[in-house]
């Protein structure tokens, strides 16, 4: 005789995913951290922290020829 309590959700606005209403998630409306970066544009600026050491080490080696 009890009613079957339906867990209250929302979608993720990023990647439409049903996300739990929980006091857990601590991103919601989003599903996780990523999404949530993603909506606000910030993901773009974490992509630029990463350093281009591939583009080091290939002036390295240039250098190297350069010096011998
Ligand atoms: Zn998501």
């Amino acid at each position: 005789m009890s009613l079957s309590e339906k867990p209250l959700t929302v979608r993720c606005p990023t990647c439409k995913r049903l996300v739990p209403w929980t006091p857990e998630q601590a991103f919601k409306p989003f599903c996780c951290e990523r999404c949530k970066l993603i909506d606000l544009g910030e993901w773009a600026m974490e992509e630029k922290r990463i350093p281009g050491e591939s583009l080091t080490l290939e002036n390295d080696s240039d250098e190297d020829a350069f010096f011998q």
